[in-house]
């Protein structure tokens, strides 16, 4: 943890991975809310009081009591809390700017909670940093497409390697890890390969009309 905001992301990605693996890399979102001694309490709004006592409480809505991604949210904003990383940021950025990098961190922190680490390990021992890692972890995990993808192009912080998903010839997501895609979201493109060099490392599959692309390694 190095508290400086120039590795922000960095350092809360590491910790949450730490603290999976002590809590044995489970991916309930409620089991591990209980592993990790939090309370799950049903309420009228979805939000998590990690200073409670004796230890923290998450509320949810009803329909997100279980194993969601509304869950996964609220564990996250906990974990930021207990990373020391949230006062940072709140000191740093002021509450209102703040909190808007806060809900970023716990966002992103979303798909590391439902893809462990071993399913991102196992997809990339068989395929690579691949397009067929993310459909590998789809499959792996039930993730939507741009939640597989976005944890494995992230997966490393400090690796070169960026992803995209396409819907028949337009682009629907980007995930650019210290890597820019020659292209954007919304844009138009009929061959994606044409657009990268010979010497980058492209993959890229397609079914039922949707495109996955990464490129990196
Ligand atoms: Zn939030």
């Amino acid at each position: 943890m190095t508290y400086d905001t120039t590795h922000l992301a960095a350092d809360f990605i590491g910790y949450l991975k730490n603290i999976q693996e002590h809590a044995g890399h489970q991916p309930h979102a409620l089991k591990l809310a209980r592993d990790l001694n939090m309370r799950v309490r049903i309420g009228t709004i979805n939000r998590a009081y990690p200073e409670a006592q004796p230890n923290p409480v998450l509320v949810v809505q009803p329909w997100y009591y279980g194993n969601t991604w509304m869950l996964r949210h609220e564990l996250a904003h906990v974990m930021l809390y207990w990373s020391g990383l949230e006062a940072e940021v709140i000191e740093e950025f002021g509450s209102e700017v703040g909190w808007k990098v806060i809900e970023n961190l716990c966002q992103q922190a979303e798909a590391f909670l439902l893809i462990t680490q071993p399913m991102v390990d196992d997809a990339v021992r068989r395929f690579g940093v691949s397009a067929q890692a993310v459909r590998h972890l789809q499959k792996l995990s039930g993730a939507r497409p741009e939640v597989a993808l976005r944890r494995l192009i992230y997966d490393n912080p400090h690796a070169e390697r960026a992803g995209f998903l396409m819907s028949r010839d337009y682009v629907t997501e980007v995930a650019q890890c210290n890597f820019g895609l020659p292209f954007g979201w919304s844009e138009k493109v009929s061959k994606p390969a044409q657009l990268f060099g010979s010497d980058a490392r492209l993959t890229f599959t397609r079914r039922f009309g949707l495109g996955v692309g990464v490129v990196g390694w």
